[in-house]
C-alpha cells in the first residue's frame, strides 16, 4: 500500500495554497473561457468552466505541487448552472459549424467529482451535447479515484452519448510512485491510474494520458528520463493518446515558490523536443499531442531566447512526425549548453547559475 502524502511536502503546499487563495478570495471575475480551432476534417471547441475547484487542491493536503488551476475556479461563488447553460447553448448549439465538432469541456479538476461539478451541471452539459447534433467527440478530464467511484455514472453518460465518442484525460504525470508522492503530491498512484484506464477502455472510453516534464526537485536530466519512462509505461498500459505537458509556473504553488527563490527552472525546449522525438519511436501508433503553455517565456519551457520560436516549430513538426534536422547544434549554440546540462545530475541545486547557462555562448565564454 502506497502512502498518499508526504507531510514534508504536502504541509508546505497547503500553507502556500491557503495563503494565496485567501489573497485571491474574490472569485467574482471567474468566467467561462472558450476557443475554436479548425483542423482539416473537424473543428475543436474548447470550453473551460470555472467549476467549484479541484477537490484535491482544496483539500487539507493542498493539491499538486505544480498546479494553480484552482486559483481561477469559482469556489464558494459558484456560477449558476443557467449561466453556464446559456453560454454552452451559444457555443455548441446556436453557432453552426461547417465541419463535425470535437468538444473539449475542461473544468481544471474532475468532471465526475460531484463536489466540483454538481450532478445538475453535469447533466445539463450532457443534455446540451446530445441536442447539439454537431458533436462527434467529447473530451473531459478526471482524477482516477472519481473514475473508479463513478463507474455507474460514466456508463450512463456513455449510453446517453450513443455514437458520440467519449475521451477522458487522466493526469498520469509520472509513472514513478516516488515522484508522484515526493515531487508532485499527486495523491494518487500508478496503480490507480492503470485500474481507471483498464475500466474505461473496457466500456469503450478512450484514454488520454497527461505526461509532465519536470516536476520540482528533479534535474533536467532526471526529468527527461522520468518522462521517457512514463511515455513508455503509458504505451505499455495501452493509452489511446499521450499529451505531453512541460511545466509552466503558476501562482500560488510550491513550484512558484521554488522558482522565485531560484531553486527551480522550467524545462528547456530542447528537452521537450527530445522527449517527443523519443516518444514517436517508443509509441509509433499512439497519437502524441504537445501544446506547451507559456512556451518561450520565462515561466514556461524555453531556450536561450534566440532560438525559441524555431524550436517550437520543430516541436510542432515532431508532433506531426515530420522529419527533423539531423544536427540540432547547428540550429543554435545553446544546444551545446543543454548538452552540458544533461550531464549535470545535480542541477536543481544550482539553478541560478544554470538559468544563465541558457544565454551563454559556449564558443565565446
Ligand atoms: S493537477 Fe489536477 S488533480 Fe492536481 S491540483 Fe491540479 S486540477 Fe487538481
Ligand atoms: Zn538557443
Amino acid at each position: 500500500m502506497h502512502k498518499q502524502v508526504n507531510p514534508l511536502i504536502s504541509d508546505r503546499i497547503q500553507e502556500i495554497r491557503h495563503k494565496y487563495l485567501t489573497q485571491v478570495s474574490d472569485t467574482s471575475h471567474s468566467k467561462i473561457w472558450s476557443s475554436v480551432s479548425e483542423k482539416e476534417d473537424y473543428i475543436t471547441v474548447t470550453i473551460v468552466i470555472p467549476s467549484k475547484g479541484c477537490s484535491w487542491a482544496l483539500s487539507d493536503n493542498g493539491g499538486c505541487s505544480v498546479c494553480g488551476y484552482v486559483n481561477d475556479s469559482s469556489r464558494e461563488n459558484q456560477i449558476p448552472v443557467t449561466k453556464i447553460e446559456d453560454e454552452l447553448r451559444r457555443l455548441i448549439i446556436e453557432a453552426k459549424y461547417n465541419k463535425p465538432l470535437e468538444l473539449q469541456i475542461f473544468n481544471s479538476g474532475s468532471f465526475f467529482d460531484k463536489s466540483d461539478v454538481p450532478e445538475e451541471l453535469r447533466n445539463t452539459i450532457i443534455d446540451l451535447i446530445i441536442s447539439s447534433g454537431q458533436i462527434i467527440k467529447l473530451s473531459i478530464e478526471c482524477r482516477p479515484e472519481f473514475i473508479l467511484k463513478e463507474k455507474t455514472a460514466i456508463k450512463e453518460i456513455l449510453k446517453r452519448l450513443s455514437n458520440i465518442k467519449l475521451e477522458i484525460g487522466i493526469g498520469l504525470e509520472s509513472s514513478n510512485n516516488a515522484i508522484l508522492l515526493d515531487c508532485w503530491n499527486k495523491g494518487t498512484t500508478l496503480e490507480k491510474f492503470e485500474s481507471s484506464l483498464i475500466y474505461l477502455q473496457s466500456i469503450g472510453v478512450e484514454v488520454k494520458s497527461y505526461v509532465f516534464i519536470k516536476p520540482p526537485f528533479l534535474s533536467e536530466q532526471e526529468a527527461l528520463r522520468d518522462s521517457i519512462k512514463t511515455v513508455f509505461d503509458a504505451k505499455q498500459m495501452g493509452t489511446d493518446v499521450i499529451s505531453i505537458n512541460p511545466c509552466n509556473i503558476q501562482n500560488g504553488t510550491l513550484i512558484y515558490e521554488l522558482f522565485r527563490k531560484d531553486e527551480y527552472q522550467p524545462p528547456w525546449l530542447w528537452t521537450v523536443l527530445h522527449l517527443i522525438k523519443i516518444a514517436n519511436e517508443i509509441a509509433p501508433n499512439i497519437k502524441i499531442i504537445c501544446d506547451p503553455t507559456a512556451a518561450g517565456k520565462e515561466r514556461g519551457a524555453h531556450n536561450c531566447g534566440k532560438c525559441d520560436k524555431i524550436v517550437l516549430k520543430l516541436i510542432e513538426k515532431a508532433v506531426q512526425r515530420e522529419k527533423l534536422p539531423e544536427n540540432f547544434s547547428e540550429i543554435c549554440s545553446c544546444y551545446l549548453n543543454w548538452e552540458i546540462l544533461m550531464n549535470t545530475p545535480w542541477e536543481s541545486f544550482r539553478t541560478r547559475k544554470l538559468s544563465k547557462l541558457r544565454k551563454l555562448n559556449p564558443l565565446k565564454e
